[in-house]
This record gives C-alpha cells, sequence and structure tokens, in this order.
C-alpha cells in the first residue's frame, strides 16, 4: 500500500495511524462533512437514537477524537432532561416559585444530571481540537478528555454503561484486545457500540463508492488538508476492515451477547451492538 501497512511491524502501524491523526486533527471535522457530503452526522446522530441513554448514563467514548460522539450525547440527554422538567411545570401547578426557581437552578447547574461522558483518545491533537470545540460550544460539566489507548484502557473494570467508538475500531492495531478492553470496563448489562465502515452490499452502489474512494477522497484530501496520503491511509483502512458478519464474530469471541448490527447506507456504514450481561 501507500504507506506499506502490509509489510510494516504493528509497533509502526500505531506510530503511522498516531501520525495520520496528527496531521488532520484540525482539518478533520472539515474533511467529514466534505468527504461524507454530511452524511456522517446522519450516521452519528442514527447511533445516538440507538443508544437512547436514560438519565445518569455513564459513556465512555473512546477513539472520540474531536468530541463529535460526546457532543451528542450531551444534546440528548439535556432534551430529555428540559422536556422532564417542561412536563414537571405543565403538570404541577401547585409548585411554589421557589421550587420552580429550584428546578430551573438544578438544570442550569447541572445540565446533564447525573449522566457523564468520557472521550478517550489515544491522539493529544485530536483532543485538543476537540476540547477547544467544547469551550466555544459551552460544554463543560460532565464532560472529560482522557489521552488513552483502546487497548489498554486507563479505567477500571465495570465501570462505564455504555462504551462507544465511532470510526475508530479500524484505526487500532489490535481489535481484539480493543473489544476485551471494552467488554472489561463496561458494567454488567453495559452495552457496546460500534459505528464503522462495513461492506457495501448493493453490487451498483459498491461501484460508485470504489470510485469516490480511491479516486476523488484522496484529491479532497490533498486539496482540502494538503495531505493526499493520511486521506488514501483512511480509504485503504477501511478496505482492510472486516465485513459485518465476521466483525459481529469477533465482537462475540470477546464475551458479549446479543450482537446484531445494523447497515446503513447499503453497508457503507454499520452499527454493531453487543451486550456484556
Ligand atoms: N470518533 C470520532 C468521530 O467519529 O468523528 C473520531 C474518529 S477518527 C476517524 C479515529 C480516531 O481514532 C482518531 O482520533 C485516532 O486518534 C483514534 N485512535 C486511533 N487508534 C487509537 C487507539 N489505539 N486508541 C484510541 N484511539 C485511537
Amino acid at each position: 500500500t501507500h504507506f506499506g501497512f502490509q509489510t510494516v511491524s504493528e509497533e509502526e502501524k500505531g506510530e503511522k495511524v498516531y501520525q495520520v491523526f496528527e496531521n488532520v486533527a484540525k482539518k478533520y471535522d472539515l474533511m467529514n462533512d466534505s468527504m461524507s457530503l454530511g452524511i456522517h452526522r446522519l450516521w452519528k446522530d442514527i447511533l445516538m437514537h440507538k443508544m437512547n441513554p436514560s438519565p445518569g448514563t455513564l459513556l465512555l467514548d473512546v477513539a472520540g477524537g474531536t468530541g463529535d460522539i460526546a457532543f451528542r450525547f450531551i444534546n440528548y440527554v439535556r432534551s430529555i432532561r428540559e422536556r422532564q422538567l417542561q412536563r414537571k411545570l405543565k403538570h404541577h401547578q401547585n409548585l411554589s416559585w421557589q421550587e420552580i426557581a429550584d428546578s430551573y437552578q438544578e438544570e442550569a447547574v447541572k445540565p446533564l444530571g447525573d449522566s457523564q461522558v468520557v472521550v478517550c483518545d489515544i491522539n493529544k491533537e485530536m483532543l485538543k481540537v476537540g476540547r477547544q470545540k467544547a469551550q466555544h460550544l459551552g460544554y463543560s460539566e460532565g464532560l472529560s478528555w482522557v489521552v488513552g489507548n483502546a487497548e489498554e484502557l486507563p479505567f477500571d473494570d465495570n465501570k462505564f454503561d455504555v462504551y462507544t467508538i465511532a470510526f475508530g475500531i479500524r484505526n487500532v492495531t489490535h481489535i481484539d484486545l480493543a473489544l476485551q478492553e471494552a467488554y472489561r470496563v463496561l458494567k454488567p448489562g453495559g452495552r457496546f457500540l460500534c459505528l464503522e465502515f462495513s461492506q457495501v452490499n448493493n453490487p451498483l452502489l459498491s461501484r460508485l463508492y470504489d470510485l469516490y474512494s480511491f479516486q476523488i477522497i484522496p484529491v479532497l484530501g490533498e486539496i482540502i488538508a494538503g495531505d493526499w496520503k493520511s486521506y488514501q491511509y483512511l480509504v485503504e483502512s477501511i478496505r482492510r476492515f472486516p465485513p459485518q458478519e465476521e466483525f459481529k464474530a469477533m465482537i462475540e469471541d470477546a464475551g458479549f451477547l446479543k450482537v446484531d448490527y445494523q447497515n446503513l447506507t447499503s453497508g457503507i456504514v454499520a452499527i454493531h451492538s453487543g451486550f456484556k450481561l
């Protein structure tokens, strides 16, 4: 391949992946939007609806990069809580002004209630961009950023309710180790959710997608980010990732139960889900 990935050692692969995301960090969001024509936003929204977090959820978003999943989680939880507050005020006309003021105050101080999200990524530059975005958007409560490797997570066992990894697992050197770590840090009853590029199941779309991936994406990478190689790596990493059924079996091998997947956009991406029971 362009990077000779088949011939480099595993350690070197990790370093190359680090360089790729270090190079693209500042332009990452712009490139995501232009390359997917904004569709990645929709896929991430669908992931969030599938998660449908209940109040008090503790989420770990691994390979969380610039925070897209974390910000969606925050918005989702906030909107649930706002709706709850509105319902409470609507159906309890007998509340005193003090009680109403207290409810608003609590909402302002703790907009996520007991819910929390931890973004973990191996790349400091990606996290730096994410932190800046969070600051700009005014998100701080219930949100933390941790540098860490998906293969060796810096968290205790049985800690999180949900583990997400979006467009991250294909970049990890040992996918099996990352899955074992996901299992370890989830509480019993916790859910694993992975959004990743997968295998297109429509022959016509598949041909168009190949053309787009190999001919257009690296060119866009060069034009927008001045970085052909990094985007060629992204395309190649997508092609090397195991198809839906094979990945499902890997998740089961890590110990997860009730594993299934949902194809989005004819399998361009898939959401795999599993439970630690
Ligand atoms: N989840 C974000 C999103 O959907 O926009 C970012 C996805 S980005 C394509 C892939 C991310 O995986 C990068 O931020 C990269 O640093 C991170 N990554 C690669 N290898 C990793 C590893 N072993 N452990 C944790 N993060 C890793």
